[in-house]
Protein backbone atom coordinates (compact mmCIF):
# COMPACT_ATOMS: atom_id res chain seq x y z
CA UNK A 1 0.00 0.00 0.00
CA UNK A 2 1.46 3.27 -0.78
CA UNK A 3 -0.11 6.15 1.15
CA UNK A 4 0.81 10.19 -0.75
CA UNK A 5 3.01 12.35 0.97
CA UNK A 6 2.16 15.38 3.56
CA UNK A 7 1.91 18.56 1.37
CA UNK A 8 4.49 20.90 2.91
CA UNK A 9 3.42 23.42 4.77
CA UNK A 10 3.88 26.48 4.03
CA UNK A 11 2.39 30.09 5.88
CA UNK A 12 3.33 33.47 6.51
CA UNK A 13 6.03 32.20 9.07
CA UNK A 14 8.06 30.22 6.70
CA UNK A 15 7.20 31.67 3.44
CA UNK A 16 10.44 33.36 3.06
CA UNK A 17 12.65 29.64 4.12
CA UNK A 18 10.63 28.20 0.96
CA UNK A 19 11.25 30.86 -1.02
CA UNK A 20 14.79 30.98 -0.85
CA UNK A 21 15.08 27.57 -0.79
CA UNK A 22 13.46 27.76 -4.31
CA UNK A 23 16.61 30.08 -5.13
CA UNK A 24 19.09 27.26 -4.12
CA UNK A 25 19.78 29.17 -0.63
CA UNK A 26 19.65 27.93 2.61
CA UNK A 27 18.98 30.37 5.15
CA UNK A 28 18.52 31.29 8.62
CA UNK A 29 15.99 33.34 10.36
CA UNK A 30 17.47 36.25 12.63
CA UNK A 31 15.99 37.82 15.47
CA UNK A 32 17.40 41.59 14.73
CA UNK A 33 16.33 42.60 18.41
CA UNK A 34 19.36 40.11 20.02
CA UNK A 35 20.75 38.30 17.35
CA UNK A 36 19.54 34.98 18.24
CA UNK A 37 19.72 32.48 14.68
CA UNK A 38 16.53 30.04 15.08
CA UNK A 39 15.33 27.26 12.91
CA UNK A 40 13.08 26.34 11.70
CA UNK A 41 11.06 29.98 11.63
CA UNK A 42 9.04 31.26 13.20
CA UNK A 43 7.25 34.22 14.45
CA UNK A 44 8.85 35.45 17.92
CA UNK A 45 12.61 34.99 19.17
CA UNK A 46 12.70 32.28 22.19
CA UNK A 47 15.20 34.36 23.71
CA UNK A 48 13.29 37.87 23.71
CA UNK A 49 10.32 37.83 22.00
CA UNK A 50 11.00 40.21 19.33
CA UNK A 51 8.86 39.77 16.29
CA UNK A 52 11.85 41.36 14.34
CA UNK A 53 13.77 39.25 12.00
CA UNK A 54 15.80 38.82 8.80
CA UNK A 55 17.69 36.10 7.50
CA UNK A 56 21.25 35.32 6.80
CA UNK A 57 22.68 32.50 4.18
CA UNK A 58 23.97 29.84 5.94
CA UNK A 59 26.85 27.89 4.50
CA UNK A 60 25.95 24.80 2.49
CA UNK A 61 28.38 22.60 4.51
CA UNK A 62 27.90 21.07 8.21
CA UNK A 63 28.21 17.59 10.11
CA UNK A 64 25.82 14.87 10.37
CA UNK A 65 25.33 14.64 14.51
CA UNK A 66 22.52 12.20 14.02
CA UNK A 67 20.72 10.69 10.95
CA UNK A 68 18.10 7.53 10.14
CA UNK A 69 17.39 5.28 7.39
CA UNK A 70 13.17 5.16 6.92
CA UNK A 71 11.79 2.60 5.28
CA UNK A 72 7.92 3.35 6.36
CA UNK A 73 6.00 4.62 4.92
CA UNK A 74 6.35 3.29 1.45
CA UNK A 75 5.58 6.31 -1.45
CA UNK A 76 6.40 6.12 -4.69
CA UNK A 77 7.55 9.25 -5.25
CA UNK A 78 10.47 8.32 -2.96
CA UNK A 79 13.58 6.13 -3.13
CA UNK A 80 13.60 3.61 -0.18
CA UNK A 81 15.68 3.10 2.19
CA UNK A 82 15.85 6.76 2.68
CA UNK A 83 18.49 8.13 4.75
CA UNK A 84 17.40 11.30 6.09
CA UNK A 85 20.26 13.05 8.12
CA UNK A 86 20.26 16.22 10.66
CA UNK A 87 22.86 18.55 10.31
CA UNK A 88 24.80 21.15 12.58
CA UNK A 89 25.40 24.08 10.73
CA UNK A 90 28.02 26.47 11.19
CA UNK A 91 25.49 29.24 11.95
CA UNK A 92 24.50 26.96 15.58
CA UNK A 93 21.46 25.77 13.62
CA UNK A 94 20.10 22.69 12.49
CA UNK A 95 18.50 21.09 9.53
CA UNK A 96 16.62 17.84 8.67
CA UNK A 97 17.01 16.72 5.55
CA UNK A 98 17.08 13.32 3.14
CA UNK A 99 20.11 12.36 1.78
CA UNK A 100 20.55 12.04 -2.27
CA UNK A 101 18.87 8.85 -3.06
CA UNK A 102 22.42 7.24 -4.38
CA UNK A 103 24.02 7.48 -0.78
CA UNK A 104 26.03 4.32 0.51
CA UNK A 105 24.25 3.51 3.84
CA UNK A 106 27.32 2.14 4.93
CA UNK A 107 29.00 5.60 4.53
CA UNK A 108 26.97 7.10 7.55
CA UNK A 109 28.61 7.80 10.61
CA UNK A 110 27.87 10.38 13.22
CA UNK A 111 30.70 13.48 12.74
CA UNK A 112 31.05 13.32 8.86
CA UNK A 113 31.04 16.31 6.23
CA UNK A 114 27.92 16.78 4.69
CA UNK A 115 27.13 19.45 1.97
CA UNK A 116 23.61 20.48 0.99
CA UNK A 117 22.35 20.62 -2.49
CA UNK A 118 19.37 21.44 -3.55
CA UNK A 119 16.87 19.09 -5.15
CA UNK A 120 13.30 18.66 -6.39
CA UNK A 121 10.54 17.12 -4.16
CA UNK A 122 7.91 15.20 -4.42
CA UNK A 123 5.68 18.27 -4.58
CA UNK A 124 7.85 20.14 -7.27
CA UNK A 125 9.45 22.21 -4.10
CA UNK A 126 13.37 22.72 -4.56
CA UNK A 127 14.53 21.69 -1.04
CA UNK A 128 18.24 21.03 0.43
CA UNK A 129 19.23 17.45 0.14
CA UNK A 130 22.32 16.31 1.95
CA UNK A 131 25.47 14.82 0.08
CA UNK A 132 28.29 13.14 2.20
CA UNK A 133 31.74 14.89 1.82
CA UNK A 134 34.82 12.47 1.47
CA UNK A 135 36.73 13.02 4.85
CA UNK A 136 39.21 15.77 4.37
CA UNK A 137 42.90 14.49 4.35
CA UNK A 138 45.15 16.68 6.75
ZN1 LIG B 1 15.74 38.05 20.14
Amino acid sequence: MSTAVPPLIRTQDNAFWFDAAAQGRLVVQRCTACGTLRHPPGPACPMCRSFEWDAIDAPLRGILPSYTVVHHPPDGSLAYPLAVGLVDLETGTRIVADFEPETSLDALQIGVPVEIRFAEHAHGELLPRLRLLAEETP
